[in-house]
């Protein structure tokens, strides 16, 4: 088996690592760097004005220019539905268009394409891979991916897809708190409760656990999956927009409304916001954002200290602290039966964050591990041990975020695996019919803590059909809803009069479908390929240009020492090359024009070094 990478899918930024024996046979996990030496790489995903695929910061660094085409933050969509309210709040934040797909999933348009946030991921993913490849000097194919722990099965399945269009097989998704605590927890014996505060770029997550003996169980689990770092670069933004709208001379201009002035304010905003993780007082100084009533260009530059900073994100800071309470209720725990905390995610460096962790849990946070490492050193641990690695054994014991059920009689949701129940898990049901000679049983599965099923988030429906004509209650049907370690849902039922087992088909109410997701895989393979030939292609165009540069200097100064007809088949060599170059953007007649003119000048030179020396 080959390595098992692990790949922290983050909202904002990806990071790869992967887990190695040292001389002295310790494991350690090394964060990998990708071509631009950084150890984590935006989750950025573009398409550029002259069509090439971006991603990472070269896709980042372009999104001024071309906002509407650059893809940020798809996390948010992953698996949900365009009607979806979080979908709906995304679509007020974001410059690119979300669209609704054919089955009311929320994709994203991208030049003259739609494309699922599974597929935009799968680029991210591949990146990923084809950092560690180029690190390890082999073929990587199987990856731990981490997930935030309250993704329901539609977010995790797509997620799985995202891989399998990357070229992955994702031996495992684990929720993003549990990777943490593994990289954590590693080195740790005895048992100890911790609670993982991860804050990121999008999304917000607390995990209480419980580690034993190297044991790792996740106990509870919370959360809000539209709360970031993100949230906190708006509020800069929206004051300094805002400030400049009532200026005097803006003319009244809503710097938000345009899309290359809004990407340059939230990129300052976040920059400033690092900062102010350090220092005091920054300041914010976009030169030429706008335009005067009269024309003239205006600039915005403001100090911002972190007082200020603090004080416009302080609801923020507090509206985390509600799932800390949640989480440590579920888990019947006090603050106090907590004997560690440890922080993750970029946002946690934010002096205010650490503060109110502290404040609320008694004790300092535990800041050992980086907190924008510590995910994908985690995944990549869990990989190591699937790897079947003797050295390093530890189990991880996860549950389910969500109750998984069906709905009941007049459309109540009746939970049958309830929250944070450990994973893999399974539930029979027996199932029957409600009036006479009723031959089919519909199930629709749902996932959520709502007490009615529409107010859940529908997973799929099935009909269990075929059933012999019989009085109603007498057929009885037997349901296994499994979770797997995954938390991937999966259901089969057998008919217990005949003991026939039903092949159940869950039609997903979102998501792609196997076929679908096959031809995303040929996809991103043509387009790999055809990235390469776009590549390839513009190499042999500059190399032209650079032969006809030197062919036409040469002809200039070497015309009296080849002869006529030498020097008119160059000249109409070249001529034929530029030619070609200008009218053509295919490569195989370029080719041919360029080797045609390489070897006239290989023959001028004969002629010019031939004789020497005879
Ligand atoms: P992550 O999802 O863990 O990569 O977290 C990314 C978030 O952390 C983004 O919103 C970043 O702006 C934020 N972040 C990164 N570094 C810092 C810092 N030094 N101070 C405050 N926020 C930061």
């Amino acid at each position: 088996m080959g390595r098992i990478i692990g790949i922290d899918l983050g909202t904002t930024n990806s990071c790869v690592a992967i887990v190695e024996t040292s001389g002295g046979g310790k494991i350690e996990a090394r964060v990998l760097p990708n071509s631009e030496g950084s150890r984590t790489t935006p989750s950025v995903v573009a398409v550029s004005k002259n069509g090439e695929r971006l991603v990472g910061q070269s896709a980042r660094r372009q999104a001024v220019t071309n906002p509407k085409n650059t893809v940020a933050a798809s996390k948010r969509l992953i698996g949900r539905k365009f009607a979806d309210p979080q979908v709906r709040e995304a679509a007020t934040r974001v410059a690119y268009t979300i669209v609704a797909a054919p089955n009311g999933d929320a994709w994203v348009q991208v030049g003259d394409r739609a494309l699922s946030p599974a597929e935009i991921s799968a680029q991210v993913l591949m990146k990923m891979r084809e950092t560690a490849e180029a690190v390890l000097g082999e073929e990587v194919t199987e990856a731990i991916v981490t997930v935030p722990a309250y993704f329901d099965d539609a977010q995790r399945q797509a997620t799985k897809d995202a891989g399998k269009i990357a070229g992955l097989d994702v031996k495992r998704i684990i929720n993003e708190p549990t990777a943490a605590a593994l990289a954590y927890g590693l080195d740790r014996e005895g048992s100890e409760r911790v609670v993982v505060y991860d804050l990121g770029g999008g999304t917000f997550d607390v995990t209480v656990l419980e580690i034993t003996s190297g044991v790792f169980h996740v106990k509870a689990t919370s959360g809000d999956t539209n709360l970031g770092g993100e949230d906190f670069d708006d509020r800069l933004v929206r004051q300094l927009a805002a400030e400049y709208e009532g200026a005097q001379g803006s003319g009244g201009i809503d710097l938000r409304k345009d899309p290359m002035a809004l990407q340059r304010l939230r990129e300052a905003a976040e920059r400033a916001k690092h900062e102010l993780s350090s220092c005091l007082e920054t300041e914010v100084n976009l030169p030429f954002i706008g335009l005067g009533k009269s024309g003239e260009p205006l600039h915005l530059v403001r100090s911002v200290t972190r007082a200020e900073f603090e004080q416009l994100t302080a609801d923020l800071v507090e509206r985390t602290l509600g799932p800390c309470r949640d989480a440590l209720a579920q888990a019947h725990l006090a603050p106090a039966d907590v004997q560690n905390v440890v922080l993750v995610g970029g946002m946690t460096r934010m002096p205010a964050v650490q503060r109110a962790v502290k404040s609320f849990f008694g004790r300092e946070p535990h800041r050992g591990v980086n907190p924008d490492e510590v995910v994908a050193i985690g995944a990549a641990l869990q990989g190591a041990a699937l790897g079947g690695g003797d050295e390093f054994t530890a189990l991880l014991l996860d549950v389910t975020p969500l109750s998984l059920g069906v709905e009941t009689g007049g459309g109540v949701f009746t939970a049958l695996i309830p929250r944070n129940t450990t994973v893999p898990c399974e539930k029979t049901e027996i199932f029957t019919t409600s009036v006479d000679n009723q031959p089919f049983v519909p199930i629709h599965i749902l996932q959520g803590e709502r007490p009615m099923a529409v107010d859940n988030r529908s997973l799929g429906r099935f009909e269990l059909t075929g059933l012999p004509p019989a009085p109603r209650g007498v057929p009885m049907i037997q349901v296994t809803f499994k979770i797997d370690e995954n938390g991937v849902v999966a259901v089969d039922a057998r008919d217990l009069g005949t003991g026939r087992v039903q092949a159940i088909r869950v039609k997903p109410a979102s998501g792609l479908t196997s076929e679908e997701v096959e031809v995303r895989v040929a996809e991103a393979e043509n387009n790999r390929k055809a990235d390469e030939e776009r590549r390839a292609y513009a190499e042999l165009r500059s190399q032209a240009e650079s032969l006809l540069h030197t062919t036409e200097q040469a002809l200039e100064g070497y015309a009296e020492l080849v002869s006529a007809s030498d020097l008119e088949r160059a000249r109409a060599a070249a001529t034929k090359l530029r030619v070609t170059l200008e009218a053509t953007t295919a490569a195989a007649p370029l080719r041919a024009a360029y080797q045609e003119l390489e070897a006239v000048n290989f023959a001028l030179a004969d002629a010019l070094y031939g004789g020497i020396g005879t």
